[in-house]
């Protein structure tokens, strides 16, 4: 079989760019490298809020993570925990909504907690995420941000999330893991419904991502561009974007903004 080829994105026609009416993006390693947001994709987030166009950023990191972020970035919302906890910034401070209510949440807390020690004692060298403390809704097994896991490790960890009856995603850096039905897709429309006031429509939006859990948010956004250091994980991908940036995370990111605000101007 051939190698599944990604459209760069020089090859997107300005008139669909033109036609997208926001951006949904996705931050490790898409606007950031080595957890923080490069100098470059702030930039460009700043260009683009400059310009009206609303940018909702969707992740697998954090609640505690993310909170500083949505209060710092020009952001109409981060979504945290893969769908599970939206923030946005009000007034001088951040709100929080959950998907699911206090008792549900407090009984999965317990199963989740479960779920991680089991993990830690099967699988050798396995360790939690360094941001776990921030964590409500969700536990993360750090593979790649400060502890090595290979691929069969990973494979393991993602399955006995699965057997302890939660949903499991592997992100660049972590496996996820998370009790409810919630993901990021869930995540994106709950978001555009409580800041918009209106129900996400694919066309209208760009997706912006670097990694397998981005795969859902490819298969649902026609537009989906990922940066260019999407190239590690095309071996796994099931779901490929729709376009590539010539570079790589923040500047990616940068490009594909840039693009878009181009072919607003040109209108
Ligand atoms: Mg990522």
């Amino acid at each position: 079989m051939p190698e599944p080829r990604l459209r760069p994105l020089a090859e997107l026609v300005p008139a669909r760019l033109r036609a997208a009416r926001g951006v949904l993006t996705d931050i490790d390693d898409t606007l950031t490298r080595d957890g923080a947001i490069e100098p470059v994709a702030l930039a460009a987030l700043q260009r683009l809020h400059a310009q009206g166009v609303p940018v909702i950023a969707i992740t697998g990191r954090p609640s505690g993570w993310s909170e500083p972020f949505a209060a710092a970035w020009p952001v109409l919302a981060i979504v945290a925990e893969n769908g599970g906890v939206m923030l946005r910034a009000a007034s001088g401070r951040v709100e929080r909504d959950y998907t699911q209510d206090d008792e549900t949440r407090q009984r999965n807390y317990a199963r989740l907690q479960a779920c991680a020690r089991a993990v830690l004692e099967a699988v050798p060298g396995a360790r939690l995420a360094a941001d776990s403390a921030g964590r409500l809704t969700d536990i993360a097994v750090d593979h790649s941000e400060f502890a090595h896991l290979d691929a069969r490790r990973i494979a393991e960890v993602a399955a006995l999330m699965r057997a302890h009856g939660l949903n499991a995603t592997v992100s660049s850096i972590h496996v996820n893991g998370w009790i409810g039905a919630h993901t990021k897709w869930s995540g994106a429309q709950w978001a555009v419904q409580r800041c918009l006031g209106t129900p996400l429509q694919p066309a209208e939006w760009v997706y912006a991502g670097d990694s397998t859990n981005d795969q859902e948010m490819f298969e649902h956004i026609p537009l989906s561009v990922a940066v260019a250091n999407i190239a590690r994980f095309v071996p796994q991908l099931t779901v490929l974007p729709a376009f590539v940036t010539h570079a790589e995370r923040g500047a990616g990111f940068a490009e594909l903004a840039d693009a878009m605000l181009a072919a607003r101007a040109a209108q």
